[in-house]
């Protein structure tokens, strides 16, 4: 039977992406060969990629904006160093609001000054800063859009002239918002987008270019640009189900479409935990995540029955982060309504019978 996976990442994909992915590791497009198996510069290999690319900036409707779409490799980690190799020259600002953005401060104090413009740490990141100024003399501001960990999103973003780059590893292309007030956004694959080994960064092109230090080939987006994304053997499989998914997406109506259903997803089980009085949310109602919905029970005795009844259902993946505890839904675009429907039952079922 499958499972209803509220897994964090790598996570839920599309049954159909599931299907034609496992399709081409055997025989793809019809060539007799897998798709692992073939050159990344053979004519249909191209395809695939220039097909993700055009793809994802459509989806973002980035496209005749003067971004380009790179499908590279390192994690969402990498692009913690990569991004302040390419942009910072003298100062850089981020907005601290969990794991990911510390760590991604860590990495870039390596090229030159970061300023902390707000941190919500003092409580444990469960919200989001808001009302803060950027300062005028960054090189740019970096933020994560969505805090997988602790279950926080940025609802509105500041307004400003400094570049922005934003982490959406767990969140892009789930909500519409627009994109182009961004001028760097990256994102690994294994949430919204396909197996890990991928990690889609979208950049405008002009931002590049203004530090004056020597950045390494393998490091060097402008590099990847001029090389289409094909420097060296990029992640094949990884690439080919990012595009898959991405096509799945478009079909389905695009990001305007995947939103609404996102949205119920979220208000059925967030209304579930606010009603249930066995739960209680993590973060604070304003900043939850409609990607990651983090929640505890209200007496810790329960936990070896309310597991036990998530496991008869066939609800995988819901403990929360090991630096958290708790509980953590996370509810991908490709999760249907269905399972958040069978885990809430479960959470009610649980209250009927305490
Ligand atoms: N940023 C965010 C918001 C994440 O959720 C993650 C991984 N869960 C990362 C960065 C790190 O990604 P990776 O493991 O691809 O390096």
């Amino acid at each position: 039977m499958k499972k209803h996976n509220f897994s964090a990442g790598p996570c839920i994909l599309p049954q159909e992406v599931l299907q034609k992915a496992s399709e081409a590791l055997l025989n793809f497009n019809d060539s007799g060969l897998s798709l692992i198996e073939i050159s990344h510069r053979s004519k249909d290999f191209v395809e695939v990629m220039d097909t993700a690319q055009s793809l994802a900036l459509e989806l973002l409707d980035l496209k005749g904006k003067g971004y380009k779409a790179l499908f590279l490799q390192g994690g969402a980690s990498m692009q913690f160093l990569m991004t302040a190799y390419n942009l910072l020259e003298n100062k850089a600002g981020y907005l601290n609001t969990g794991t990911w953005s510390d760590k991604a401060i860590k990495e870039a104090k390596l090229f030159g000054e970061v300023v902390e413009v707000r941190s919500s740490k003092d409580k444990k990141f469960n919200y989001i800063p808001k009302n803060y100024m950027v300062p005028a003399d960054l090189d740019y501001f970096h933020l994560t859009s969505n805090n997988t960990i602790f279950g926080t999103q940025i609802k509105e973003f500041p307004k400003t002239k400094i570049p922005m780059v934003c982490d959406m590893s767990s969140d892009i292309f789930s909500r519409k918002l627009d994109f182009s007030q961004f001028d760097l956004i990256y994102a690994g694959a294994q949430k919204n987008m396909g197996p890990a080994g991928a990690t889609l960064v979208v950049v405008k092109e002009d931002i590049l270019g203004k530090v004056t230090r020597q950045i390494p080939s393998m490091l060097d987006y402008k590099v990847h640009i001029s090389k289409e994304s094909m420097f060296n053997t990029p992640p094949v499989f990884a690439v080919y189900t990012s595009m898959l998914t991405l096509q799945w997406l478009k079909n389905l109506g695009g990001i305007e479409a995947i939103e609404e259903i996102n949205n119920k997803k979220a208000q059925l089980l967030y209304s579930e935990i606010d009603l249930n009085p066995l739960f209680k949310g993590y973060a604070e109602k304003a900043d939850r995540s409609n990607m990651n919905a983090t929640f505890n029970l209200t007496d810790e005795k329960l936990k070896g029955s309310f597991d036990a009844m998530c496991k008869e259902a066939g609800i995988n993946g819901i403990n929360g982060h090991r630096s958290v505890g708790g509980y953590r839904a996370s509810m991908y675009n490709a999760l249907s309504l269905d399972s958040v429907g069978a885990l809430v039952d479960v959470m009610s079922d649980l209250e009927r019978n305490a």
